[in-house]
């Protein structure tokens, strides 16, 4: 277990079905609640509700009993504190989703942009890209400094600017392309792939989450039908751990290096993605800078 965690447990529910008996409970019970309740012209009705619970507040046991007995599931992920972007070194960046590589129809953009050759279609492992990613349309969200895609969760755009930041500081082991419009094979202005070629030694620990191996019998696997042409490559990877954090041996990383990805694959199903990481400094310039639609995540050791 790591010894530095300040991080929270959280159970976050979300119900977009009114529920006056349960809001008169949280009420009781005092959880703060964001609620979303009105009606648009005459017939649209819009109701959300979300609230959360933390395993560390001491009623939390009570609370979640009367909570339970409406029968609502919740989403349970850790949340992380000051203190934990504080003391790590190195942080998984996210970037939002906004469109579906082409041609999306029968994932067709796998065999346009990858290699295919050691790609496993069971675990998702082994694509090597080999071509520009094809987008549908220009990215619509003019203020994202980084920009990302469905599906593939490892691949990371940037706009001139964040490019010039990456390039300033002499980040090592980057490089970058131009993804193209799919309809007229266009580079698209302003828009660059960010492509990563340092990847860490093997490191993960995976005390809090499933390691899985791409067989037949897995914990995912043993419920689909039997095919027995279905191949399976063996290769391992891990369920992305919801509660108590990323946790990496700190040897494998090293202070010259800004940007890598992990050895690891993660994902569940078809997924397979390495973890984009980056350092500490290169987060504080970015940050510094007010580069947008970039989300940093601690990894604990
Ligand atoms: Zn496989």
């Amino acid at each position: 277990m790591p010894i530095f965690i300040a991080m929270r447990t959280q159970h976050r529910y979300l119900v977009y079905k009114k529920n006056n008996k349960l809001l008169r409970t949280l009420s009781e019970l005092s959880v703060k609640c964001k609620l979303l309740d009105k009606y648009i012209g005459e017939s649209t009705h819009i109701y959300a509700l979300e609230f959360s619970l933390y395993e560390d507040n001491s009623r939390f046991s009570i609370i979640k009993q009367e909570v339970d007995k409406f029968g609502l599931v919740a989403q349970i992920g850790s949340i992380f504190d000051i203190d934990d972007y504080a003391k790590a070194n190195w942080f998984w960046v996210s970037v939002g989703e906004y469109q579906y590589p082409q041609p999306e129809d029968n994932f067709d953009y796998q065999k346009r942009s990858f290699n295919l050759d050691s790609y496993c279609e069971v675990c998702g492992i082994g694509k090597v890209q080999k071509a520009p990613i094809r987008l549908r349309t220009l990215p619509k969200q003019p203020k994202n400094d980084f920009w990302g895609i469905h599906w593939e969760h490892d691949i990371i755009f940037v706009r001139e600017r964040a490019k010039r930041i990456l390039e300033n500081i002499g980040a090592s082991g980057i490089s970058f392309s131009k993804p193209v419009l799919h309809k007229n094979d266009h580079q698209i202005e302003d828009l660059f792939q960010l492509n990563i070629q340092t990847i860490l030694e093997p490191g993960f620990n995976n005390y809090n989450t499933q390691e899985l191996h791409c067989n037949a019998g897995n914990e995912e696997n043993s419920q689909r039908e039997l095919n027995a042409d279905t191949i399976y490559c063996g290769r391992a990877k891990y369920h992305f751990p919801m509660i108590g954090g990323l946790n990496f041996n700190e040897t494998i990383f090293d202070e010259q290096s800004d940007i890598v990805k992990t050895s690891e694959y993660f994902g569940s199903g078809a997924s397979a993605f390495r973890l984009p990481i980056f350092s500490k400094k290169l987060k504080t310039i970015l940050e510094k800078e007010k580069i947008r639609g970039i989300g940093f995540t601690p990894i604990f050791h």
